[in-house]
Protein backbone atom coordinates (compact mmCIF):
# COMPACT_ATOMS: atom_id res chain seq x y z
CA UNK A 1 0.00 0.00 0.00
CA UNK A 2 1.59 3.41 -0.87
CA UNK A 3 1.63 5.44 1.77
CA UNK A 4 3.88 8.78 2.19
CA UNK A 5 7.77 7.76 3.19
CA UNK A 6 7.18 10.33 6.45
CA UNK A 7 4.07 10.44 8.13
CA UNK A 8 3.59 13.92 10.28
CA UNK A 9 1.73 13.57 13.45
CA UNK A 10 -0.18 16.64 14.21
CA UNK A 11 -3.01 17.37 15.53
CA UNK A 12 -5.16 17.17 11.98
CA UNK A 13 -5.02 13.89 12.02
CA UNK A 14 -8.09 11.37 14.18
CA UNK A 15 -8.48 8.94 16.24
CA UNK A 16 -9.78 5.70 15.46
CA UNK A 17 -12.80 6.81 17.71
CA UNK A 18 -13.47 10.12 15.69
CA UNK A 19 -12.93 8.52 12.35
CA UNK A 20 -15.86 6.15 13.50
CA UNK A 21 -18.15 8.82 14.86
CA UNK A 22 -18.01 10.11 11.82
CA UNK A 23 -18.71 7.41 9.10
CA UNK A 24 -21.32 5.90 11.57
CA UNK A 25 -19.42 3.03 11.65
CA UNK A 26 -18.10 0.53 14.73
CA UNK A 27 -14.22 1.28 15.50
CA UNK A 28 -13.66 -2.81 14.76
CA UNK A 29 -14.69 -2.18 11.07
CA UNK A 30 -12.05 0.22 10.59
CA UNK A 31 -9.76 -2.10 12.28
CA UNK A 32 -10.93 -5.53 10.50
CA UNK A 33 -10.86 -3.27 7.25
CA UNK A 34 -6.35 -2.75 8.47
CA UNK A 35 -5.96 -6.35 8.93
CA UNK A 36 -7.57 -6.80 5.66
CA UNK A 37 -5.01 -4.14 3.75
CA UNK A 38 -7.49 -1.58 3.01
CA UNK A 39 -6.35 0.87 5.52
CA UNK A 40 -2.91 1.41 6.79
CA UNK A 41 -3.30 4.46 9.14
CA UNK A 42 -0.13 5.80 11.28
CA UNK A 43 0.35 5.00 14.46
CA UNK A 44 1.64 7.78 17.28
CA UNK A 45 2.94 5.01 19.95
CA UNK A 46 -0.24 2.40 19.67
CA UNK A 47 -3.05 4.71 18.73
CA UNK A 48 -3.66 4.78 15.21
CA UNK A 49 -4.09 8.04 13.71
CA UNK A 50 -5.95 9.09 10.46
CA UNK A 51 -5.19 11.36 7.97
CA UNK A 52 -7.31 12.97 5.46
CA UNK A 53 -6.13 10.93 2.85
CA UNK A 54 -6.70 7.44 4.94
CA UNK A 55 -10.62 9.06 5.39
CA UNK A 56 -10.85 9.53 1.47
CA UNK A 57 -10.31 6.02 1.46
CA UNK A 58 -12.30 5.35 4.35
CA UNK A 59 -15.09 7.13 1.74
CA UNK A 60 -13.93 4.98 -1.27
CA UNK A 61 -14.21 1.66 0.73
CA UNK A 62 -18.15 2.80 1.66
CA UNK A 63 -18.69 3.93 -2.01
CA UNK A 64 -17.45 0.65 -3.34
CA UNK A 65 -19.40 -1.84 -1.07
CA UNK A 66 -22.46 0.34 -1.72
CA UNK A 67 -21.47 -0.37 -5.70
CA UNK A 68 -21.41 -3.88 -4.28
CA UNK A 69 -17.85 -4.56 -4.66
CA UNK A 70 -16.02 -7.42 -2.22
CA UNK A 71 -13.25 -6.49 0.15
CA UNK A 72 -10.81 -8.51 -2.29
CA UNK A 73 -12.30 -6.16 -4.93
CA UNK A 74 -11.61 -3.33 -2.85
CA UNK A 75 -8.45 -3.75 -1.92
CA UNK A 76 -7.44 -4.55 -5.30
CA UNK A 77 -9.13 -1.17 -5.87
CA UNK A 78 -7.47 0.93 -3.68
CA UNK A 79 -3.83 -0.52 -4.38
CA UNK A 80 -3.89 -1.73 -8.02
CA UNK A 81 -1.12 0.47 -9.98
CA UNK A 82 -2.42 1.51 -12.81
CA UNK A 83 -5.65 3.15 -13.98
CA UNK A 84 -6.00 0.67 -16.55
CA UNK A 85 -6.17 -2.30 -13.64
CA UNK A 86 -8.77 -0.29 -11.56
CA UNK A 87 -11.21 0.46 -14.59
CA UNK A 88 -10.60 -3.39 -15.63
CA UNK A 89 -12.14 -4.25 -12.13
CA UNK A 90 -14.55 -1.08 -12.50
CA UNK A 91 -15.97 -2.96 -15.74
CA UNK A 92 -16.38 -6.29 -14.46
CA UNK A 93 -18.05 -4.95 -11.45
CA UNK A 94 -20.30 -2.73 -13.63
CA UNK A 95 -21.89 -6.32 -15.56
CA UNK A 96 -22.15 -8.09 -12.40
CA UNK A 97 -24.18 -4.92 -11.38
CA UNK A 98 -26.63 -5.35 -14.34
CA UNK A 99 -26.74 -9.06 -13.83
CA UNK A 100 -28.42 -8.24 -10.41
CA UNK A 101 -30.42 -5.45 -11.58
CA UNK A 102 -31.88 -7.89 -13.90
CA UNK A 103 -32.41 -10.27 -11.51
CA UNK A 104 -33.67 -7.62 -9.12
CA UNK A 105 -36.31 -6.49 -12.10
CA UNK A 106 -37.57 -9.18 -12.32
CA UNK A 107 -38.48 -10.02 -9.12
CA UNK A 108 -40.26 -6.95 -8.39
CA UNK A 109 -41.98 -7.50 -11.70
CA UNK A 110 -43.46 -11.07 -10.19
CA UNK A 111 -43.81 -8.76 -7.26
CA UNK A 112 -46.15 -6.16 -9.27
CA UNK A 113 -48.02 -8.13 -11.74
CA UNK A 114 -51.46 -9.00 -11.03
CA UNK A 115 -51.20 -12.47 -9.77
CA UNK A 116 -54.18 -13.75 -9.29
CA UNK A 117 -52.74 -16.39 -7.14
CA UNK A 118 -53.72 -15.84 -3.24
CA UNK A 119 -50.37 -17.54 -1.72
CA UNK A 120 -47.08 -16.97 -3.01
CA UNK A 121 -45.70 -20.10 -2.66
CA UNK A 122 -48.18 -21.61 -4.96
CA UNK A 123 -48.03 -19.35 -7.45
CA UNK A 124 -46.71 -20.88 -10.72
CA UNK A 125 -45.02 -17.80 -11.55
CA UNK A 126 -43.36 -17.69 -8.06
CA UNK A 127 -42.61 -21.47 -8.67
CA UNK A 128 -40.76 -20.94 -12.02
CA UNK A 129 -38.51 -18.04 -10.24
CA UNK A 130 -37.41 -20.53 -7.89
CA UNK A 131 -36.87 -23.12 -10.24
CA UNK A 132 -34.48 -20.76 -12.26
CA UNK A 133 -33.05 -20.28 -8.92
CA UNK A 134 -32.12 -23.96 -8.27
CA UNK A 135 -30.85 -24.09 -11.85
CA UNK A 136 -27.91 -21.26 -10.86
CA UNK A 137 -27.69 -23.12 -7.89
ZN1 LIG B 1 -49.33 -16.06 -9.33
Amino acid sequence: MDMPPILRLNADMKSIGEVAARFGLPAHVLRYWEAEGLLAPARAGTRRRYTDADLRRVAAILVAKEAGFELADIRTMLTARSAAGRAEMAARQRERLRARIARAQAALELLDGDCPHEDLMTCPHFQSLLDRQLERS
